[in-house]
Parts: structure tokens; sequence; C-alpha cells
């Protein structure tokens, strides 16, 4: 199948996305920044499918490193096949109170990340004529959650940048499209105060949390061929919330 490139695949969401591409043939460049014995996991996990892993610690937000993670890579895999561009922060603060290396941190890794790996892997993809990108959103690119005004705006930067990368790399014959999940159950969930979390639980048609290998298989299958037609598009993904 080739190599998938998932960022912040330590945890969460990506940590489902590089076991689930791998379930399906994928070898998986498993990112992180901090967290290098949970990576280790993920890599082993993967090994047990019978598929290639490598842990790369890489701060997506800092273009060297990324550059330095697709040339580390590029020792190891062929080619790269797909990018997941996944790693992500969220730091809910209220416009009046907004500190300014919270929002610098925010653009820096939910905006400048996601262009420093996609620019990275369509590098590699454009010399196969072929690649898929998928951009992981949050369906706070379309519903307004108060405190959420910079997470929001980034996210919304991450749909208008699927739409226009699909344009402009499809001539390659790579695909862009972006997931936008709801309230999925990781780590980034876990720190909002019991009170909020039920709350939120509340504006969920489908009354539950989603799971992280929920978004996987969706990000699956828009890298397969099921979805070979589909370019530039955000899915949501969210038990109906933004309904
Ligand atoms: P998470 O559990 O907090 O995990 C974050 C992952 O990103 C970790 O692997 C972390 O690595 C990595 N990471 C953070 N900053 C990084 C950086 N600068 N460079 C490289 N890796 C970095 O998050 P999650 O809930 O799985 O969220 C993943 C993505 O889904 C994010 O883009 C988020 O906005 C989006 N999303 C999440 C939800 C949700 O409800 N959970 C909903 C909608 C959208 P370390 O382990 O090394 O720290």
């Amino acid at each position: 199948m080739g190599t998938a490139v998932v960022t912040g695949a330590s945890r969460g969401i990506g940590r489902a996305c590089a076991i689930e591409l791998a379930k399906h043939g994928y070898d998986i460049v498993v990112n992180y920044v901090s967290n290098e014995a949970a990576a280790q996991k993920v890599v082993e996990e993967i090994e047990t499918l019978g598929q290639k892993a490598l842990a790369i610690q890489a701060d997506t937000s800092d273009l060297k490193e990324v550059q330095a993670m697709f040339r580390t890579a590029g020792k190891t895999f062929e080619s790269i096949d797909v990018l997941v561009n996944n790693a992500g922060v969220v730091d809910d603060q209220y416009l009046l109170m907004l500190p300014e290396d919270s929002l610098e941190r925010s653009l820096d890794i939910n905006i400048k990340g996601y262009f420093h790996c996609a620019q990275n892997a369509a590098l590699k993809m454009m010399r196969k004529k072929k690649g898929c990108i998928v951009n992981i959103s949050s369906v706070s690119s379309v519903v307004a959650i108060a405190g959420q005004s910079v997470y929001s705006a980034t996210k919304g930067a991450v749909n208008a940048m699927t739409a226009t990368l699909a344009k402009e790399l499809a001539q390659y014959g790579i695909r862009v499209n972006a997931v936008a999940p709801g309230f999925i159950q990781t780590d980034m969930i876990d720190q909002i105060p019991e009170d909020q979390r039920q709350a939120h639980l509340k504006q969920v048609p489908l009354g539950r949390f989603g799971e992280a290998e929920e978004v996987a298989k969706l990000v699956c299958m828009l890298c397969s061929d099921t979805m070979s037609y589909v370019t530039g598009q955000t899915i949501i993904m969210d038990g109906g919330l933004s309904l």
C-alpha cells in the first residue's frame, strides 16, 4: 500500500489513524512531539500487525524539524503515499483575556504545522503522481463555542486550505480532504471540566462522544479507492452536534 505519515500519532485520534492505516497495509511514520514512550508503543503495535513503523520526533510548527522528519522518513521508506495532518492543540481562552503566547502557539501548530507537512508530503507524492492528504479539522470550524475563537479560526483555516490545496494538487494526482470531528474521547476532551463535558454531551443527538477509532475508519476510507473521486471536501463527523 505504501507509507503513511501521521502527525501527532502517539495518542488519541492520530494513534488510532496510524493503527487503522497499518491494518490496511500501510507502513507508518509515527510523529510525536514529546511523548517518546507512547510513540514507541504505537510502533510496537503496528509491528505486531506486520507493518513497518518508525517513530520520529518533530514539532510540526517548526519547518526545519518537519523537513528533517521527511528526510529521515525518506531513508527508511521508498515513498510517502498518505499524510494525516492531525497534530493539533486546543487552548480555550476568551478573547478579552487572550494571551499572545497562546494565540501564537495555536496558529503555529494548528495552521502552520499543517502547511509544513502538506508541502513536504506533496513534494514526495508528486513524483509518483499519486497521494492522499487528510487534514483533521473540527466541528468547531462550523459551530461557535464560546472560548474557542482561536481554535475555531484555526480549524476554519484548515477547511479553507483543504479546498484550495485540493485544486492545486489535483494535477499531481494528490487528493486532499478534511475530517471535522465533534467531541471525541481522547486526552484533549479529558481536559474539559466534568460539568462542561456533560453540557456538551447534551448537545449531541447520538447521545455519546465519538471514539478515535471511528474517526480513523473515515480517514482510512478517504485514503482508499472507494473515495477516488472525492477531493477538497470537509466531512463532518459529530454525532449530529452541528445539525
Ligand atoms: P491529543 O489526544 O491531545 O493528542 C495530540 C497529539 O498531537 C499527540 O500525539 C501530541 O504528541 C501531538 N502534538 C501536539 N503538538 C504537536 C506538535 N507541535 N508537533 C507534533 N505533534 C504534536 O489530541 P486528539 O484529541 O487526538 O486531537 C487530534 C486532532 O484532532 C487535533 O488536530 C484536534 O484539534 C482534532 N480534534 C479533536 C477532537 C476531540 O474531541 N478530541 C475534536 C475535533 C478535532 P505528544 O504525545 O508527543 O505530546
